[in-house]
């Protein structure tokens, strides 16, 4: 009998770790763990085969709201390695990431960007959207390099040839983007929002943003903000204004209409990916396409 309990141990240990710890994946692969699906994206490009990569936020999903259930804490128990994006935009994630932080290396991909490259509010809140600029996600690029090495040593060559290959990528995407929103003539480059998601990529692409909540959804919006920002709308002639995936639609409805009021037509440029990818398997799904997707949608409505 005990021979019988003894190998079945033994199969299952083969299979998905018996009383070890647990490979998540059960081939080997090490078990990742990550947020958002921006940095799950990253940390498959950067680990390819040899790194099985869980994301808890979905498409659509807001992770300045998320929290964590049980079967999320479960599935951060069994990780060998999370990553997660930092500057608190999992800012109901708080407690158990310092939890899991005590247990395994649970690492911010934002914790190299220099302070002064970080945007700040009124408020004195660090802006989390790090991935609008993609020069920034660059440097998240390294973070995961350098984490995934320390813990998989054996792996050294295999991290940092993907990493080089997919900076070169974001390398491209970066110009990418920055050719393709010139062409907006300057006064029209203006992109209205229903959150403040877009201050990295304002900056880094020249377009001025504004956003009808601040840089967490957390906040609700007041009449004041919805009339501020109509009569920005009127005033400067804007023609669109855009949906996120991952923000309910009412607030840039609100706007639309607001404006309609006054007598002025704006129009819903489209949905953007923000703060969550879109649906696997679309091109959206991914870090790259998601970044292409808002670009050539922006560039479709104001231009
Ligand atoms: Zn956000």
């Amino acid at each position: 009998m005990v021979g019988v309990l003894a190998s079945a141990c033994l199969l299952a240990a083969l299979v998905a770790g018996c009383g070890g710890r647990g490979t998540g994946a059960g081939d080997g692969r090490i078990p990742v763990v990550t947020t958002t699906g921006m940095v799950a994206d990253l940390v498959r490009n950067v680990g390819g085969e040899r790194v099985a990569v869980t994301a808890l936020m979905g498409p659509g999903v807001d992770p300045h709201l998320f929290k964590a259930s049980e079967g999320d804490i479960a599935r951060l128990q069994q990780a060998r390695i999370i990553f997660y994006n930092g500057l608190h935009l999992e800012g109901r994630m708080g407690d158990i990431l310092v939890k899991m932080a005590r247990e395994k290396p649970t690492v911010a991909v934002a914790e190299r960007i220099a302070p002064e490259r970080l945007l700040v509010t009124e408020d004195g809140v660090e802006d989390p959207h790090i991935w609008f600029d993609v020069s920034l996600w660059m440097e998240a690029v390294e973070v995961v390099r350098d984490h995934l090495t320390e813990l998989d040593l054996d792996g050294r060559a295999v991290y940092a040839q993907n990493a080089q290959a997919y900076r070169a990528e974001l390398e491209e995407l970066h110009t990418y983007a920055r050719e393709q929103l010139a062409t907006i003539p300057a006064e029209r480059r203006v992109l209205v929002t229903a959150h403040d998601a877009f201050g990295y990529f304002g900056r880094a692409y020249d377009v001025e943003v504004m956003g009808l909540q601040g840089v967490s959804t957390a906040a609700e919006y007041g009449l004041a903000d919805l009339q501020r920002l109509v009569d920005v709308l009127v005033a400067r002639g804007i023609k669109a204004v855009f949906v996120e995936s991952s923000v309910p639609r009412s607030s840039i409805e609100a706007l639309v209409e607001g404006a309609a009021a006054r007598g002025h037509t704006v129009t819903i440029g489209g949905e953007l990916f923000s703060d969550a990818l879109g649906p696997e398997g679309t091109p959206e799904g991914t870090y790259v396409g998601m970044v292409r997707h808002n670009v050539d949608t922006i560039v479709a409505a104001l231009r």
